[in-house]
C-alpha cells in the first residue's frame, strides 16, 4: 500500500536542465518509477543523448531543446509536449546556473541579471505555463530545485545573486502552493547542499573552497545527484500527498550549524 504510492505509471513528467547532473538523476528516478519523462534542456543535443541513455534502459523518454529564460519558448514547448503526450502531470524545475566569487560591490549588471533570469524567472515562466494547464486539468505536481543558499550564506564564496535567486525560488514555491492548493496542484521544493556535479566542479576547481564546504557539513561529505532525485521522487508522487509549499532540506545537516 505504501510502496505503491511511489509509482508514477502513466504519468507524464518534464525535467528542465535534465541533460546532466541532478536533473539527469531526477529523470532517471522518475522514469524508473514508471513515468514518461521529457528532458528539456538548453543543450538540445545533451537532452537528446540523456533521453537516449534512459531509453536504452527501457525507459519512456523524449527530449526538447528549451531555454527556460524565454517565456514564449516555454509556452511553445509546453504546447508541443501536451500535443505529443496528451498532458503533463509532473514538472521539475531543475535548470539553474551558479556564478561564484563575485563580490556584490563589483558585480556586473549582466552577471546579476543572468543568474536571476535562469534561476528565478525561468522557474516562474515554467510554473506559469505548465501550472495553468495543470489547473485546467484539475491535477498536477511541481517540484522546484532550490538550495541551502536560499537560507544560509555560503562560505567562503561570494555569490549574492545566486543566493537571492534561490531565496526567490523558495518563496515562489510557497506562494504558488497557497494559490493552487484547493485546485489540486501541489508545489514543493528541495533544498540541496553541495552536490557532486559539473556545477560544483567548475566552482571548486583549483580553489580551497571544498575544505570550507565539508567542514560546514555535519555529515562531512557532499551529496550525490541520486540523493536529490530520491527526494524529488517522493515529492512528485502520491507518497507526499499532504505536502504543498514544503521546502525539503537535503543537506547532510548543513543548515543545523
Ligand atoms: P549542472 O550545471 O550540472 O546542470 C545544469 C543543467 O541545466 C545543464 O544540463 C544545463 O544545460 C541546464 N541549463 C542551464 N541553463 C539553462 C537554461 N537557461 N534553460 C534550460 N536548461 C538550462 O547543475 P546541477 O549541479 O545538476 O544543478 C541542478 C540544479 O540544482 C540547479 O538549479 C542548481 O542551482 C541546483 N543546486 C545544485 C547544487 C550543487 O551543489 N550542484 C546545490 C544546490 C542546488
Amino acid at each position: 500500500m505504501y510502496l505503491e504510492k511511489f509509482r508514477l505509471d502513466g504519468k507524464i513528467a518534464v525535467v528542465t536542465g535534465g541533460a546532466r547532473g541532478i536533473g539527469y538523476a531526477i529523470a532517471d528516478a522518475l522514469s524508473e518509477a514508471g513515468a514518461t519523462v521529457v528532458i528539456a534542456d538548453m543543450n538540445g543535443e545533451g537532452a537528446k543523448d540523456a533521453a537516449a541513455k534512459l531509453a536504452a534502459k527501457g525507459r519512456k523518454t523524449s527530449s526538447e531543446q528549451l531555454d527556460v529564460t524565454d517565456p514564449r519558448a516555454v509556452e511553445k514547448v509546453q504546447q508541443a509536449i501536451v500535443k505529443r503526450h496528451g498532458r503533463v502531470d509532473i514538472l521539475v524545475n531543475n535548470a539553474g546556473i551558479a556564478i561564484s566569487n563575485e563580490p556584490a560591490e563589483s558585480m556586473s549588471d549582466p552577471t546579476w541579471l543572468k543568474v536571476l533570469d535562469v534561476n528565478l524567472n525561468g522557474v516562474f515562466w515554467c510554473c506559469r505555463a505548465f501550472g495553468k494547464a495543470m489547473l485546467e486539468q484539475g491535477s498536477g505536481n511541481i517540484v522546484n530545485i532550490g538550495s541551502i543558499s536560499a537560507d544560509i550564506v555560503n562560505k567562503p564564496q561570494e555569490q549574492s545573486q545566486y543566493n537571492a535567486s534561490k531565496a526567490g525560488v523558495h518563496h515562489l514555491t510557497r506562494s504558488l502552493a497557497a494559490e493552487w492548493a484547493t485546485r489540486k496542484v501541489r508545489v514543493n521544493a528541495v533544498a540541496p547542499t553541495y552536490i557532486e556535479s559539473d556545477m560544483t566542479k567548475s566552482v571548486a576547481e583549483g580553489s580551497s573552497m571544498m575544505k570550507y564546504w565539508l567542514d560546514g557539513t555535519p555529515m562531512g561529505r557532499m551529496g550525490q545527484p541520486s540523493e536529490i532525485a530520491a527526494v524529488v521522487l517522493f515529492l512528485a508522487s502520491d507518497a507526499s500527498s499532504l505536502l504543498t509549499g514544503s521546502i525539503v532540506m537535503a543537506d547532510g545537516g548543513y543548515t543545523c550549524w
